[in-house]
């Protein structure tokens, strides 16, 4: 039996900030972890004697906490973030269908998912939710780049058999027959899972979307992920090409992908209606507050998913969005917020970007926090790179307070350790 312990800060959640007692914060904490997994978390004077003989790694002025989750994010996009344009169709258009085509060669494939996993571990980000291209070879570099190290990654095949260039396109029977391949090939496989990815409405068939609704079914506990109602354009396009379905929601209704595994990244532009469908249905949001500004998409209504129960994850939607960091993330999510009159505190941000995230991705009975058990998937953060920062934290009068400015003020230079299942990942 290999154990460790770590000595430092320590701040998790037990469960939803809506329940007074869901925070916990060590001032001088332990975590302990056993073969990978978390044996116990808790204060240092407490747990100090019964760990004779386990060597502690201190950290002065650290905080652990749990890695952070991204529940949607394009690894492909890494090479267009920041790109100038117009609003979400053109983007699409102009910037990612051209660089999705140079992933048919598995090379470049494979080069840019180690980049973009060395990035996820330098951000904090331990697990994500991720879209490939519609090219079977760039899903299968992908997992082979998480596997090798260990990493909880889930991923799929984007489905896109109209509205895009031929070259990028598939069709409703090949996008089936490679899905069904990939997910044999990959689903629970170690620390991966896979997500049936049709890219939205509006470049799938009704042929596709049914046939995406059959590998839900053969294929218990994979997910669904796809876009939802992120821009208004957009969502008029829906309604004009699916003229029986009332609403876009309607749309995944219809076939069948509306589930409790389903991670709807966006929902900015949802109608009551909708948000009571989607809370009943059991369907999970992706709120990417970086990436709807950036492409000036709209605010999303996080008391709307709320008052229906829906659980939310952060995504950075990269490369929509402008960084692979959840800090930059909860940033912008908090001022999203703010413009639609609800304020959110530090456990708040810090629940949607960690075990919030890990229940978006059906993965919290693993990952999201230290309770006994969980794979011990951590970062040790350091204020000290940030100097803004570091000056602002000797002035906070509160833990509550000290997790505020953090949130908003962090980057990844202020994470300096990342462990994956109990191993050193990412050291700065
Ligand atoms: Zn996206």
């Amino acid at each position: 039996m290999v154990r460790q312990a770590y000595r430092a800060s320590i701040f998790h959640l037990l469960g939803d900030p809506s329940d007074a007692d869901a925070a916990q914060y060590f001032e001088d904490g332990v975590l302990t972890v056993e073969n990978g997994h978390v044996a116990e978390v808790g204060a240092w004077p407490e747990l100090a004697p019964r760990l004779e003989g386990v060597r502690v790694e201190r950290f002065a002025n650290g905080l652990i906490m749990p890695g952070f989750v991204d529940s949607h994010v394009h690894y492909p996009q890494v090479d267009i973030v920041a790109s100038r344009g117009s609003h979400l169709l053109e983007w699409l258009s102009a910037y990612t269908f051209p660089t999705e085509a140079r992933f048919q060669h598995k090379e470049i494939a494979a080069e840019a998912a180690q980049f973009f996993l060395d990035q996820l571990l330098r951000n904090g980000t331990t697990s994500a939710l991720v879209f490939a291209t519609v090219y079977k070879d760039s899903v299968d570099a992908l997992f082979e780049a998480a596997q090798a190290r260990n990493m909880r990654i889930i991923t799929g095949k984007v489905l896109m058999d109209r509205n895009a260039p031929a070259g990028i396109s598939d069709t409703a029977e090949t996008g089936y027959q490679e899905s069904r391949a990939l997910i044999r090939a990959w689903h629970d496989k170690g620390r991966l899972g896979y997500a049936v990815t049709p890219r939205f409405a509006l470049t799938s068939s009704e042929r596709q979307l049914e046939l995406a609704g059959r590998l839900l079914t053969e294929h218990p506990g994979v997910r669904l992920h796809t876009h939802l109602s992120e821009n208004h354009e957009e969502t008029a396009a829906v309604r004009r090409m699916f003229p029986d379905c009332p609403d876009y929601f309607a749309v995944y209704e219809k076939f069948g992908l509306a589930t409790p595994q389903s991670v709807f990244a966006h929902c900015v532009h949802l109608a009551p209606g909708e948000w009571a469908r989607f809370g009943k249905s059991g369907a999970a949001a992706a709120f990417c507050p970086v990436s709807n500004l950036f492409l000036g998409s709209g605010l999303f209504d996080l008391a709307a998913a709320e008052a229906v129960a829906a659980r939310v994850g952060l995504g950075t939607d990269v490369g929509a969005g402008t960084s692979l960091s959840l800090f930059a993330t909860m940033g912008d999510a908090y001022k999203v917020c703010q413009a639609r009159r609800h304020s959110l505190d530090a456990t708040k941000l810090f629940y949607m970007a960690t075990l919030g995230g890990a229940r978006v991705l059906g993965l919290d009975d693993k990952i999201g926090n230290f309770e006994r058990g969980k794979e011990a998937d951590f970062v040790v953060l350091d204020a000290a790179a940030l100097p803004m920062l570091a000056r602002r934290l000797a002035q906070a009068t509160s833990p509550a307070d000290r997790l505020f400015a953090l949130a908003i003020l962090a980057d990844d230079r202020a994470v300096a350790r990342t462990y994956l299942a109990g191993a050193l990942a990412y050291s700065r």
